[in-house]
């Protein structure tokens, strides 16, 4: 089950067959070491291309080429009109070339070509339209003090909405596109500059969008993009003082250990991390739209979803049901290559995740769940692992505390009201939840209870780019999306004046 690279559109696969440097001040460039590392195609298992191995230096050049853009370049006192009309531009750029870079994105990441299209490309598009909208719309506000121990004098305050300066982007490898251009969006809609360090397993796309930053008006050192491994590259961005802010999106693990260093210099710090969200089947709940809308939670972008619905608690009275319709719709789902136009279901994206995530279901099966469905890598080459269901689980197990950011699920029933509650709320995280249920009582009672950034009602993982998004306790601090992002990426000067 290998791609057909001759599929590949002819811009695609003129940019597999070159070098990719890096983008720092405006120029690309190799790693200082002169080192490159490879990036894999998860559907056959093998190197498609090389890139740049950043580290500390290339990570203080690109800091340095942000720095410089931002307290003496054009970019942030720039009139926001202008800055709207870049990102325009650079939307419309990355639209005309939409086809090249889903597939890329689908040899990369092992996502269908429909999926990376979608998400990575389309969505793109859109939020960088949406942000250019922001761009002219951020404001402060004004205030009348009274200041009653100088009761002789009248006063009048404002506030000013400044970019946080220098961000500092990490991003993961599940939509890796999309990931990014959630970052960039925002620092270029507010004046900010940015050193953006992609997942090492899928940094091909927005090398190829960062070549598009030029054409679209963006002046040299506000984006930089830094390619290189976690550990070293994406440290050294956390850990440089020059850096105002760091927005990371992945392991609530790493971000534990970012929130960490950016505490000892104070950094503005977001942070969307892990998650292992419940869904609730209620007894009046559709058939129809439950099963395909809990199957769909979980088999998605292989799983590779930090919102996926990875636990399903179902009233004891429609577990059996509702357990055999998600079944039967796992059954179904027909795995193959990313580039295949009758996949519906790629590779996960490198062989360390095939390997963490079947470690996590014969984990699972040996502390006694039961494989309803799935479970096997089915072939030797690509990174595959089948639609997976696990029955007969218990609270403790850690296929059902932990984050598998696989294809998983783990069912169980559940009583009342109340026991739903309490399943749901007993993991670390509090990413998402939905609730599936024709009553809309159910609904309100529930939703004040729920532990979750986000709580979805017969349907989940919709998001849309004007609604907040991001989580509580372990899985994360902050917003993205929405004007939340806004808010995020700046910072308020009060100005008061007697007058
Ligand atoms: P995953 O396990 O899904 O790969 P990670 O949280 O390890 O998720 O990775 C998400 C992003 O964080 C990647 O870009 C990765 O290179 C980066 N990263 C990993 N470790 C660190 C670290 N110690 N400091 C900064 N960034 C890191």
């Amino acid at each position: 089950m290998e791609n057909d690279l001759s599929m590949l559109s002819p811009a695609a696969a003129q940019f597999l067959a070159a070098d990719h440097g890096m983008l720092i001040g405006g120029e690309f460039v190799a790693a200082e070491s002169g080192d490159t590392f490879p990036v894999v195609d998860p559907t056959s298992g093998k190197e498609i291309a090389f890139v740049a191995k950043g580290e500390q230096r290339d990570v203080d050049a690109a800091v340095k080429a942000a720095r410089k853009a931002f307290d003496s370049g054009p970019w942030p006192i720039m009139k926001p009109s202008s800055r709207a009309r870049v990102l325009l531009k650079l939307a419309d750029l990355l639209e005309q070339h939409a086809t090249e870079i889903a597939d890329i994105e689908s040899v990369n990441s092992g996502r269908t070509v429909p999926n990376t299209r979608a998400f990575d490309v389309d969505l793109s598009v859109d939020y960088l339209r949406y942000m250019a909208g922001w761009a002219t719309k951020i404001h402060g506000e004004t205030y009348t003090p009274s200041v009653p121990y100088v009761p002789d004098t009248d006063f009048f305050s404002y506030t000013l909405r400044e970019p946080v300066g220098v961000v500092g982007a990490i991003t993961p490898w599940n939509v890796p596109l999309c990931q990014a251009i959630w970052k960039i969006a925002p620092v270029l809609a507010t004046g900010c500059t940015m050193v953006l360090k992609p997942a090492e397993q899928t940094p091909l796309t927005v090398i190829r969008f960062s070549e598009l930053l030029n054409e679209a008006g963006v002046p040299p050192g506000v984006v930089n993009i830094v390619t290189g491994m976690g550990h070293s590259a994406g440290a050294a961005l956390v850990e440089h003082p020059d850096v105002n802010k760091i927005s990371f999106t992945g392991s609530t693990e790493i971000g534990q250990i970012i929130a960490a260093k950016s505490g000892e210099s104070l950094k503005h710090c977001t942070l969307e991390l892990g998650g292992k969200s419940a869904m609730l089947v209620f007894p009046d709940a559709d058939a129809e739209i439950t099963i395909q809308g809990t199957a769909m939670a979980i088999f998605g972008n292989h799983g590779q979803n930090c919102c996926a619905g990875s636990r399903l608690y179902v009233h004891k009275d429609r577990f059996d049901e509702i357990v055999a319709g998600i079944v039967d719709f796992a059954k179904g789902i027909k795995l193959g290559p990313a580039l295949s136009p009758d996949t519906e279901m790629g590779p996960l994206v490198s062989k360390v995740q095939q390997k963490r995530v079947l470690g996590y279901i014969d984990s699972g099966v040996e502390e006694g769940a039961e494989l309803l469905v799935g479970g096997r890598k089915v072939t030797q080459s690509g990174c595959y692992v089948e639609p997976t269901v696990l029955g007969n689980v218990t609270d403790d197990m850690k296929v059902v505390q932990e984050e598998i950011f696989g294809p998983v699920l783990v069912v169980t029933p559940f009583d009342d009201l109340d026991d739903a509650v309490e399943k749901a709320n007993m993991t670390k995280y509090g990413l998402g939840a939905s609730i599936w249920t024709k009553d809309i009582s159910t609904v309100h009672r529930l939703v004040p209870r729920l532990q979750a950034g986000t709580v979805w009602v017969n349907t989940h993982n919709v998001l849309d780019l004007a609604v907040p998004f991001g989580g509580v306790k372990s899985s994360g601090i902050g917003r993205e999306l929405g004007e939340e992002a806004i808010r995020h990426h700046t910072d308020l000067k009060t100005v008061t004046m007697a007058l």
